[in-house]
């Protein structure tokens, strides 16, 4: 613009740059909060695939133990074999007793592999259980996770329109502010939580709730420069509602 509009016109569109700033900031922050459903879903993905692994592994394990005893098993029946045919060809009593003692352990020996076995194969089969257990959820879950992630990218896919057609809106008021003024909104914004202009109520800052030196007050409603909280640097603003506030500043106007 050639020449600036009045401060007062500027600071309403300033207020209206405001508005639509925090409606965009708002959308921004439900954006940036959409993901959260999806990570609590793979966080449980993760968790889901580790016990998953554990449970795979032990079942390899147990498969391994189920093969050693089985080869210990035959093992040890040959042994017993070897000590029948022992047994047939002794020679003396002394060798019947040794021959049978030896067929006696054996035969524990296979007694107690025979119980590990059917343990092995009852563990065996519990972890079978729990695995298929495990893949049905682990199943369930990762479709709950596609289907939320198709919702997630179809509200930010929303949130992204909303908030191009509130840029656009915020193009219309630029053209009416100041530059240097609209830097100063800018930066004070940046560091004050959104807002970067507030309104001068009943002598107080809105945005910081500062009682305002009187003078300051009423240059504020004077509107002949840009005026400032000294407490925290927002753009102070004639509210633009009707009421005590603005009848304040129609009086002033007149000064
Ligand atoms: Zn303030």
């Amino acid at each position: 613009m050639n020449h600036p509009l009045p401060l007062r016109e500027q600071m309403k569109a300033l207020e209206h740059l405001q508005e639509v700033d925090f409606k965009i900031d708002h959308l921004i922050k439900r954006k940036t909060s959409l993901p959260d459903s999806v990570r609590l879903l793979n966080e449980s993905f993760q968790k889901m695939q580790l016990t998953t692994d554990t449970k795979k592994n032990a079942f390899t394990e147990v498969e391994k133990l189920i093969r050693q005893t089985e080869a210990a098993i035959e093992l040890n029946n040959d042994r017993l074999t070897r000590a029948h045919t022992k047994l047939e060809t002794v020679h003396n009593s002394q060798e019947f007793q040794a021959a049978n003692k030896e067929i006696d352990q054996l035969k524990k020996l296979n007694t107690t592999l025979d119980e590990q076995l059917k343990k092995n194969k009852q563990d065996l089969e519990l972890l079978n259980q729990e695995i298929n257990q495990i893949d049905t959820d682990f199943l369930k879950l990762k479709t709950d996770r596609e289907t939320q992630m198709t919702v997630v990218s179809s509200e930010s896919a929303q949130l992204d329109a909303e908030i191009a057609t509130l840029t656009q809106e915020r193009e219309k008021f630029l053209p009416s502010i100041e530059v240097r003024i609209s830097r100063q909104y800018d930066r004070v914004r940046g560091a004050r939580g959104g807002m970067g202009c507030v309104h001068a109520v009943g002598g107080r800052c809105s945005g910081c709730n500062m009682m305002l030196p009187p003078q300051l007050f009423n240059e504020v409603y004077r509107a002949n420069d840009l005026q400032q909280c000294p407490s925290c640097h927002r753009i102070l603003l004639i509210p633009s509602v009707s009421g005590e506030a603005s009848s304040q500043a129609e009086a002033k106007t007149g000064t």
